[in-house]
């Protein structure tokens, strides 16, 4: 089990990180976000003011940037050049542009290759929107998550609302749609299911369901009932 590659893909607000997170404690495998990498690089961008439009220093950033993942108990802590940015990087502003720095091919294809190598040759759960596709197109399991536009912005109104954002159900709705549009539209690696991945409609599951769901394809993938 402990060699076994995860992917998890879908669109913004289907719940990928929690499931993935916890299904990488259940297998014990490493679990890497890929979203988290992305969104670093564009809070990079903002903090040393290289604006997006500026292919050529976006690509020198991603291609240089140090991203590491730590954790503590159950939270994950995400790193960009040693220091804590966990909370910065899910700010409403890189919320807002992230998609427009994950459509940059060169910043692309440099995260692509930093997240082939962070898989390395061991066991992961890795989620995104084209790891069954691009990242890890032989991954022993993949799998695509999704839940109704609605269901998506509730829950993660309610992360936000938790988190003292101040915003409303239609405002998160258009943003979620906003990002979903950007990300399946672009030209490079576009969010799609993989054509072998399971599609789970995580609408109305809870999130032990989801989990538990994906742990037995796991299993059964690997002839295991370990
Ligand atoms: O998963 P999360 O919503 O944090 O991802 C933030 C953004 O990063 C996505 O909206 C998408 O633009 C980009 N992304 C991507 N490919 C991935 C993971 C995320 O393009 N594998």
């Amino acid at each position: 089990m402990n060699r076994i590659r995860v992917a998890i893909d879908g669109p913004a607000g289907a719940g990928k990180s929690t499931v993935a997170k916890m299904v990488a404690k259940r297998l014990g495998l490493l679990y890497i976000d890929t979203g988290a990498m992305y969104r670093a690089v564009t809070w990079k961008a903002i903090a040393s003011g290289i604006p997006f439009s500026d292919e050529e220093q976006m690509v020198e950033l991603a291609s240089t940037i140090d991203i590491s993942f730590d954790s503590d108990d159950d939270r994950q802590i995400v790193r960009v050049d040693g220091a804590d940015v966990t909370q910065q990087i899910r700010s409403p502003e890189v919320t807002e542009h992230v998609s427009t720095v994950s459509a940059i091919p060169g910043v692309r294809s440099q995260l692509v290759k930093l997240q082939q190598k962070m898989a390395g040759r061991l066991g992961v759960v890795m989620d995104g929107r084209d790891i069954g596709t691009c990242v890890l197109p032989d991954a022993e399991v993949k799998i695509f998550l999704t839940a109704s536009l609605e269901e998506r912005a509730r829950r993660r109104l309610e992360e936000l609302l938790s988190k003292g954002v101040r915003t409303d159900l239609e405002e998160v709705m258009a943003s979620l749609a906003r990002r979903d549009e950007m990300d399946s539209t672009r030209d490079l690696a576009p969010l799609r299911k993989a054509e072998d991945a399971y599609s789970i409609d995580t609408t109305g599951l809870s999130v032990p369901e989801v989990v538990d769901r994906i742990v037995s394809i796991c299993r059964q993938r690997l002839g295991t009932n370990q």
